[in-house]
């Protein structure tokens, strides 16, 4: 019987498209609502776990909310590890509390909060990033991350898809190979493994892919794409085959053989998501249903 202190802690961070919400320049009523209030903002899709038994703590993603979300992350490690003694990173002044960021993608919310840890930001040495071999490639090739690379600030470890990347007591993560776009680099999702629960995280795919639907049955929780609502969201001037996602409506039909025994929950909202509003039908509905939306700094034990 594993301790309840014992469990890993995952926090989520941020709960929307890669943009964020409000997001920039827009006056939709989920944005507007936002701008009125600031409770309602939303920071990009994020994951942070933090391991009680070594201290360590990890993230999922580094967005363009990166900064907000480090302070959100300490906030939760004193809260919940205030005995433990904090790893230390880089020489003195600066401490992220962070053993290590874990990235799915190369698109805009997912990476390029790296940037924070540059000679302009905390000047970080040796974090490792946990990417694939792709995704290292268009890190390592492209400015300003060859710098972070070349000057240790990040220290690239190279993951497969499949198998477990990261093992300590009372946490293990494997990265889980997603189909999306493939643009710049491929894309994975992250199985974490506590002493107690599995959760499958995968915040953005184009679609639920074979790989992902067997993995389901097999996890406590899982976290999953849902960006739109519904195909209807996109204004007329974008294409809904250039930003193909599993709709949340499509995902619930797909998913619903699953949802008794795995508590399913979507991630990663677009702003015109109308989701977003916790009073809509369409948020009523899919409660109903026994699905889950993600709420801004969820909390709960592995
Ligand atoms: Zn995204
Ligand atoms: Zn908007
Ligand atoms: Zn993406």
């Amino acid at each position: 019987m594993v301790k309840e202190n014992d469990k890993c802690i995952v926090i989520l961070l941020g709960t929307a498209q890669d943009a964020g919400i409000p997001q920039v320049g827009c006056s939709c009523a989920n944005c507007s609502r936002a701008i009125m209030d600031n409770k309602y903002n939303r920071c990009a899709a994020s994951l942070g776990i933090l391991n009680p038994h070594s201290g360590n703590g990890y993230l999922i993603d580094a967005t363009p909310d990166f900064k907000e979300q480090m302070i959100l992350l300490k906030e939760i490690k004193h809260k919940y590890l205030s005995t433990s003694t904090r790893p230390p990173i880089g020489r003195g002044r600066y401490d992220l509390g962070l053993k290590g960021i874990f990235l799915t993608h190369a698109h805009m919310g997912h990476y390029t909060g790296l940037l924070q840890l540059g000679k302009e930001g905390c000047s970080a040495e040796s974090m490792p990033i946990y990417l694939t071999r792709s995704m290292k490639k268009f890190l390592a090739g492209n400015q300003p991350f060859k710098d972070l690379i070349r000057s240790h600030h990040v220290i690239p470890q190279t993951i497969t898809p499949g198998k477990p990347c990261l093992t300590e007591k009372n946490l293990a993560i494997t990265p889980i190979m997603v189909q999306h776009r493939h643009e710049y680099s491929d894309c994975v999702g992250f199985l974490l493994a506590g002493p107690n629960k599995r959760l499958l995280y995968v915040p953005d795919m184009d679609v639920l892919t074979r790989t992902i639907l067997d993995l389901i049955p097999k996890v406590d929780i899982a976290i999953l794409d849902g960006t739109f609502y519904s195909g209807e969201e996109l204004p007329p001037h974008r294409n809904f085959e250039d930003t193909p996602h599993p709709t949340i409506l499509k995902s619930i039909r797909e998913l619903s053989p699953y949802s008794k025994r795995t508590r399913i929950h979507f991630t990663h909202f677009n702003h015109t998501n109308p989701v977003l509003d916790p009073d809509s039908d369409p948020a009523k509905y899919v409660k109903s249903l026994g699905f889950g939306l993600v709420p801004e700094r969820w909390t709960f034990r592995l």
